[in-house]
Formats: structure tokens, sequence, C-alpha cells
């Protein structure tokens, strides 16, 4: 074999899985299509997204944090959920006495660079860049890719982080629940004339859903979920027009609010693998699970998941057992699965309940935010899942 693990993919899943594995001896590639240099220095992509005290822990561990630079680290210290056009708020807080945020916004550019910059560092991997794998293929003999360029590559076992669409869990013949919500997500930068605390609004208007992110004291990103079909008027319209748009849907709660950046959209879709290995071969980051943006599970999942294989395949290697077998496999996919599957399906259900304007609709969104405000349990089980250290221990499936 020419490796021991081939990762195919080099995003942010991808390389924090080599970087996991950095300390075990074991020789691994991976394998992206993108070249080296957009990688070193990613494009801003519009997404600012919010990470939970373990993935803050994972990327610390990985060195990832530490490339950050604090500049690219927004504070999260509070959450507010509106429904329509009420005042009345779902808010939720770190719990007294403890002088930790909520949770951390870093935007998907930084995230990517400074992943990037650790795993250069490292040495963890081989990077074989700007290819692309075109044929997925795995015996019991070992895994098998060709390369766009005709090159193959041989491991002991295939690791795919090759995005929600990902063509080598397709090739795999691994079935997956696959939602495409209809909507679009827009994102832009906006300046506001007044500060915003450092809390996050997610509001459930009629027709469409807008989450104001915290950024610089006077700056945040805005996230409008609309009907796909929508989508392009608010890409046309004129940047004043815009400006009025945002401020009126954010009921003006920051004041005036202003364009400062490009506006970026993104089609939804979420996409849950039924398995997350086959012979050889597992999936991590957005090909295992591929959250809606609303619940910002996506890349946290996408951590805690390869950090769960990581430890699988380094466990089996202390025993000097195989790491590619399926005992290790199914290992890691009784920890992942029933934690990504609830949330997976409990995001779908909110946004069900959220995107669905009909009047009965209407009324269950009000006394669902007015029973979780008065649930203690339940506002601690959304401050546990952001401020978590550890693992969540479920076992329901
Ligand atoms: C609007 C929006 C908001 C979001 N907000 C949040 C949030 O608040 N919190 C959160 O945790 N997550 C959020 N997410 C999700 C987060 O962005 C993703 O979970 C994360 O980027 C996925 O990382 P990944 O490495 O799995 O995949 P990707 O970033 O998609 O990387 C996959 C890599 O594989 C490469 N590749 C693909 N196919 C091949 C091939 N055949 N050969 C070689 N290379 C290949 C690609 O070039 C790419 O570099 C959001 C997503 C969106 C769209």
């Amino acid at each position: 074999m020419d490796y021991d693990i081939a990762i195919i993919g080099a995003g942010p899943a991808g390389l924090s899985f080599a970087l996991s594995l950095r300390q075990s001896g074991l020789k691994v590639a991976v394998i992206e299509k993108q070249p080296r240099a957009l990688l070193a220095s990613p494009p801003y992509d519009g997404r600012e997204i919010a990470l939970t005290h373990l993935s803050k822990k994972l990327m610390t561990q990985h060195g990832s944090w530490q490339q950050l630079g604090p500049e690219n680290i927004h504070q999260l210290n509070a959450a507010s959920v509106l429904n329509g056009h009420s005042d009345y708020q779902l808010y939720f807080d770190a719990p007294p006495g403890n002088d930790e945020p909520l949770g951390y916004l870093v935007s998907n550019q930084q995230i990517r660079r400074s992943v990037f910059a650790a795993f250069a560092a490292s040495h963890a991997a081989t990077l074989i860049d700007d290819v692309s794998v075109t044929r997925v293929q795995t015996e019991k003999s070992g895994g098998y890719l060709t390369l766009s360029d005709g090159r193959t590559v041989s491991a002991s076992l295939i690791v795919a982080a090759d995005t929600r669409f990902s063509e080598a869990r397709r090739q795999m013949g691994i079935a997956s629940d696959f939602n495409d919500y209809g909507r679009s997500a827009l994102l832009c930068v906006m300046e506001h004339e007044k500060p915003h605390n450092h809390t996050a609004l997610e509001c459930f208007l009629y027709g469409g859903t807008l989450a104001v992110l915290p950024l610089s004291e006077y700056t945040s990103s805005i996230v409008i979920t609309v009907n796909s079909a929508q989508v392009s008027n608010l890409l046309n319209m004129d940047e004043v027009t815009f400006s009025q748009e945002v401020s009126t849907r954010a009921g003006l709660r920051l004041g005036n609010m202003k364009q400062c950046g490009e506006r970026y959209h993104y089609p939804l879709v979420g996409v849950h693998a039924r398995r997350f290995y086959s012979q050889r071969f597992a999936l991590i980051g957005d090909a295992a699970v591929g959250m809606h943006p609303v619940t910002a599970h996506g890349f946290n999942l996408g951590l805690s998941g390869q950090d769960l294989l990581a430890s699988e395949i380094l466990k089996a290697r202390e025993k000097q057992q195989p790491i590619w077998s399926n005992t290790v496999l199914q290992a890691y996919q009784a920890k992942h699965m029933p934690n990504t599957r609830l949330l997976y399906h409990g995001t779908n259900t909110v946004v069900g309940l959220f995107t669905d304007d009909r009047l009965p609709a209407r009324l269950l969104r009000n006394a669902v935010l007015r029973v979780s405000n008065h649930l203690p349990p339940l506002k601690q089980a959304i401050r546990q899942k952001l401020m978590n250290k550890k693992h969540p221990s479920l076992r329901l499936l």
C-alpha cells in the first residue's frame, strides 16, 4: 500500500482529521482538487461559523486555533430568538458566574486558512493537490483511488471528506437522507448604528428568517433565508434599498444598517448518510452529515466526528490491531451516528415549523418560544451543547 490512510478533501474536516493523527506514525495522504496556494489563502465566502467550546478545544489541540489571531475571533455572549412581528423573545446566555462566552464566531475563510496553516506546519500528511479523485474502490486487500491525472493511490483505509455532495459516498453505494429545503441563504456583513452587545438574533419572520451574528462592535453578519425563487430579488437590489430592507427585517433593533461587504448566497440542502462506513472506507465532515445552518452545527459536528474516528484508529494502533477493520469503523459510527441523527432530524423539524407561515404554525411557534423560555432544563441543554468541552454521550440508536 502507498499509504495507511488516504483522505479525500482538504477542507477543514479532512485537514483536521490529518492533524488528529499527526503523532500516530501512520503514513497519511490528503488528496484535494484545489491548488495548495488557494488552500493557504482561501477567499472570503460570506460564512461566519458559530463554534462551540468543544470545537475550540479540538482546534487548540491541533494548533489551528492559535493560528486564527484574536482579531478574527468574535465572542457570542447571548442569543435571542424571535417569532414574526412579536417582540417576545427566547433569550439565553452563559450561566451566572461563568466568565466564558456561549460560543465564538469565526469566518469560514479564517477557519480554512488557520487549519491549513496548522496542517502545513505539522507535516501530518502528504498533500496531493490540484487533482480530483475520480474513482473510489475498496476490496478486502485495500482501498484504491484513481485521480483525474491518471495516477492511482492505494491505502489501507480511505476516508472521504469531500463535501455534502460526496461523490466518494455515492460511488461506495452509501445511501443518504437528502433534504432540498427549496430555500437559499443570503449572507452579507453589515455595519449598524447600535452595538450588538455580542448577542445573536434569530428572527423567524413570516416569509423568511433573518439571523444576525455579532462580529466587531458595530458590525454583524446577516443570514437571510428565503424561498429560492425570491433570492434573486435580494441579490439584485441596490445597496441602499438592500440596507433599508435588512434594517426593516431586523425591526431596527440595531438602528439603521448598511451593507459593507459583498452578498453571497447558498442553496440550502441537508444530507445525513445512513451509514458512516463500509469496507475500508469511512465518511467524515459534511460527507457524513451536512446540516441546515439554522442551528449552526455543521462544522462543529465535522470536528467532533473526525476526532471520534481518529480516537478509534489510535486505540486500534495502540493495541496493534488493524486500523481499517470493521470493528474500528463500527465503533466510530456507534459514537457519532446517534448524536448526528438526532440533531439532523431535530433541525429539520425546527426548520419545518419555523418556516411554515400558516396560522396554526405561527401560534405553535409562539407557544414553543414561551414554553422554552420557562423551561430551565431546555435552556440548560442548549447552553450545554454550546459550552460542553466533551463529546455528548448519547446512545439512543
Ligand atoms: C451558509 C452556511 C452557514 C454555515 N454556518 C455554520 C455554523 O454557524 N456553524 C457550523 O458549525 N457550521 C456551519 N456551516 C457548515 C460548515 O461550513 C461546513 O460544515 C464545513 O465547511 C464543512 O467542511 P468539510 O471539510 O466537511 O467540507 P468542505 O468545506 O466542503 O470541503 C471539502 C473539500 O473536498 C474537496 N473535494 C471535493 N471533492 C473532491 C474530489 N473528488 N477530489 C478531491 N477533493 C475534493 C473540496 O475541494 C473541498 O476542499 C455553514 C454552512 C453554510 C453553507
